[in-house]
């Protein structure tokens, strides 16, 4: 399919996956114009150093008027609020899509909001690191990595397909579900993990019997992995954690079962059970790199020569 070409693209919010869209969305010839809002000046000045755009409004209306392609890229928190600002200033016809991380809830905060007469399609790059802010964004962010589009019921086709070609345009592949199933789907492979961590590092933090720097001297015997995903932005998470509840509840119970089964494993010396999980969870770890979601180099693709350094410092 040949790449769409949109008139004006207004993305809102300018963080780790507005700034990531701008760049790709440039290299790629995808706009004839970026307009770049956000809600402080301290950022949408940082964005125009940076070349981001070709236009900065502190006024997300502003920004919106004559875009045929918006794109929220904020806390998934804030929609509503954002919906009901940009609303009366949407082009008839433009496409209005989000990257926030929950669906059900955008979908509940926006569509009250929105015209008729605009196509509002929900999304949701699965790309992103650690890192926030304008300055973290890089182009190839989305390349090889999926991005689940939550069409509601009705979405025209056209609009459907220009918004897949836009993400398929900046590397990504492109799956449409429903936002529900999405909510589901993402608990258990992006939300209860960075749970866990956010749980484990605070867990270790408290510890009183083994100290602090104890902690961080021997942290790459497993917690370091984890340390990197509880980096993650506390806005964005706690956002997440408010606006995907059920789903997270109901994946989290399972994994607490689960936990239990195995700390009865471990108390009845059970190592055929141990085995058995074990030797289950590293195919799904194979399984992840034969579909090119990882690096299968080892210290997961870690530079051993920077990682020497960082621990020659310590
Ligand atoms: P980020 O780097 O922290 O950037 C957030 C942007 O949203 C900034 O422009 C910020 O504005 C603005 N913002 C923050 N709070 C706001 C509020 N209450 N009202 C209006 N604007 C607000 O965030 P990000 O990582 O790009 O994440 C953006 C969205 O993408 C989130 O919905 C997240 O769930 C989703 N997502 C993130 C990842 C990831 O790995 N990070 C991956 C996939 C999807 P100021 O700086 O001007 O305050």
């Amino acid at each position: 399919m040949s790449k769409p070409k949109f008139r004006r693209l207004a993305l809102i919010g300018i963080g780790l996956i507005g700034s990531s869209i701008a760049l790709a969305a440039r290299r790629e010839g995808l706009a004839d114009e970026i307009v770049i809002s956000t809600r402080s000046e301290h950022t949408l000045r940082r964005a125009e150093e940076l070349n981001l755009g070709d236009r900065y409004c502190l006024d997300a209306a502003d920004a919106v008027a004559g875009a045929d392609l918006v794109i929220l890229c904020v806390p998934v928190g804030a929609s509503e609020a954002i919906a009901k600002w940009i609303a009366p200033a949407l082009a008839p016809g433009a496409i209005i899509s989000d990257v926030g991380s929950t669906k059900s809830s955008v979908v509940r905060q926006m569509q009250p909001h929105l015209p008729a007469n605009v196509h509002f399609i929900p999304g949701h790059p699965i790309a992103g690191t650690e890192e926030s802010g304008p300055d973290a964004g890089f182009p190839e962010l989305f390349r090889n990595r999926w991005c689940i589009l939550t069409p509601v019921e009705g979405t025209d086709e056209d609009a459907l397909a220009r918004l897949s070609g836009f993400w398929e345009a900046l590397g990504s592949m492109v799956e449409v579900m429903d936002h529900e199933h999405h909510d589901l789907v993402l608990a258990i492979v992006s939300h209860v993990p960075h749970i866990i961590a956010y749980n484990i590092v605070g867990t270790a933090d408290d510890l009183e019997a083994v100290t602090k720097s104890e902690v961080i001297k021997y942290s790459a015997s497993g917690f370091r992995d984890f340390t990197r995903i509880a980096a993650s932005d506390p806005t964005m998470w706690r956002d997440v954690c408010l606006h995907n509840k059920d789903a997270i509840l109901e994946m989290l119970s399972r994994f607490s079962e689960d936990l239990a089964a195995l700390q009865r494993a471990i108390r009845w010396s059970d190592g055929a059970a141990l085995f058995e999980l074990f030797s289950r969870t590293r195919d799904i770890r194979r399984s992840i790199i034969e579909a090119g979601q990882d690096t299968a180099v080892p210290n997961f693709g870690r530079d051993t020569k920077d990682a020497a350094e960082a621990s020659d410092a310590n």
